[in-house]
Formats: structure tokens, C-alpha cells, sequence
């Protein structure tokens, strides 16, 4: 499965914003962001004038980056999105939001987007009792997502149990049992990544 395996950090540097890829790090003072708040390369720091495709780029390029996505997979999620009912961009939005990893992640249960990812493809989640391993899975309202009895006895999963977890208000999760439902599919109100999503339906519409 394709993904992206360059330093994490430069791509928070190259949007000039957190990105929240490297879990408890990134809320430390050890983030890359801290110190060099500036983009990366040679001409990091002397780049100015953003054109209005520039910014549009840079909209689609943080939200791909936020979630973890390549440009085709990205650009696959966008069609569908333009094809359901509603709004694109919001629709974007929400699907990205929906996607397993992502789920996996805001129940609390992965510190990072990319970890959480990496526990899905190794088959570590049930939803509704059953295994699946596909990091783009939409999940659905209603349905629970469950860590693997075999895994719950791992260290990463039992540390879980001691920690106090904030969830989104279409999540609940059960720290104790590693399960988590998805009460609600998540409205544009609900979904905080600072992404203007107008920007990427216009770039993609020209
Ligand atoms: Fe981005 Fe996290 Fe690296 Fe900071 S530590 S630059 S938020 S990936």
C-alpha cells in the first residue's frame, strides 16, 4: 500500500501549521514547528506572494497531508464526495473524517493518524465484531469499533486502559472495554481540522 515516507515534520513546516503527525511529540517542545516555523529548503524562508492557486494548493495539500492521503487517493475521495448529495467540500470532509484510521484515532486509541493507519492495516480493529484492515473504511453511524481480543493484552493497548480520553461529540468510547462507537456521522460543525475546503473545490474545479 502506497504512503508517504519522508520526514513527517517537513510537511507541518512546508503548511506552516501543526499537522499532528508524530503523536505526543507534536505537543511538545521538541516539535519541529517551535524552532523552524519557517518552510523547509533553500528558499524557505523568502517565499512571500502566494498566488490564488497557491493558496488553493496549499488547501488541498494540508488536508491530504492532515489525513494522510496520496494525491490519487485524495483525488478519488474528492470525486465521490462531488458526487453525493450536498455539499463537496463539506462532503470531503466528512468522508475523510469517517475514515477508519481516522476514527481509530479520535477514539483515542492511536496517537497519531499514521500509528493509528498502521494498527488498522495489522488488523488490529473489529467494526461490528468483524476484521477489518482497509485504512480508507467508511465507517457508519451506529457501528463500533472494537480492538482485537488478541491485542488487548498488548502494551500499547493496556496503556490505554490508565488514560483519560476527550473524544468528539459524534464518538463515545469505553476505555476500559477498547471500544468505541461512531454515535453519529459528523456534521461540518463537528470536524476542527483548520481546513478551508471551498479553496479545494476550487482548485479541483478549474
Ligand atoms: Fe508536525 Fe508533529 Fe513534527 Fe510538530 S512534531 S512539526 S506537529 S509532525
Amino acid at each position: 500500500m502506497a504512503r508517504y515516507t519522508d520526514a513527517s515534520c517537513r510537511l507541518c513546516r512546508r503548511e506552516s501549521q501543526k499537522l499532528f503527525l508524530k503523536g505526543e511529540r507534536c505537543y511538545s517542545t521538541k516539535c519541529a514547528l517551535e524552532k523552524k516555523n519557517y518552510p523547509p529548503g533553500q528558499h524557505g524562508q523568502g517565499r512571500k506572494k502566494v498566488s490564488d492557486y497557491g493558496l488553493q494548493l496549499r488547501e488541498k495539500q494540508k488536508a491530504k497531508r492532515f489525513y494522510g492521503l496520496l494525491e490519487k487517493q485524495f483525488k478519488n475521495t474528492f470525486v465521490k464526495a462531488s458526487k453525493r448529495k450536498g455539499m463537496t467540500g463539506e462532503n470531503l470532509l466528512i468522508m475523510l473524517e469517517s475514515r477508519l484510521d481516522n476514527v481509530v484515532f479520535r477514539m483515542g486509541f492511536a496517537s497519531s493518524r499514521k500509528e493509528a493507519r498502521q494498527l488498522v492495516v495489522h488488523g488490529h480493529f473489529l467494526v461490528d465484531g468483524k476484521k477489518v484492515d482497509i485504512p480508507s473504511y467508511e465507517v457508519k453511524a451506529g457501528q463500533q469499533i472494537s480492538v482485537k481480543t488478541k491485542s488487548q493484552d498488548s502494551p500499547k493497548f493496556k496503556e490505554i486502559r490508565d488514560m483519560q480520553i476527550t473524544v468528539p461529540a459524534w464518538i463515545t468510547v469505553d476505555v476500559q472495554k477498547l471500544t468505541g462507537q461512531v454515535v453519529a456521522i459528523p456534521t461540518r460543525a463537528d470536524i476542527d481540522t483548520p481546513v478551508a475546503e471551498h479553496l479545494i473545490v476550487e482548485l479541483y474545479s478549474k
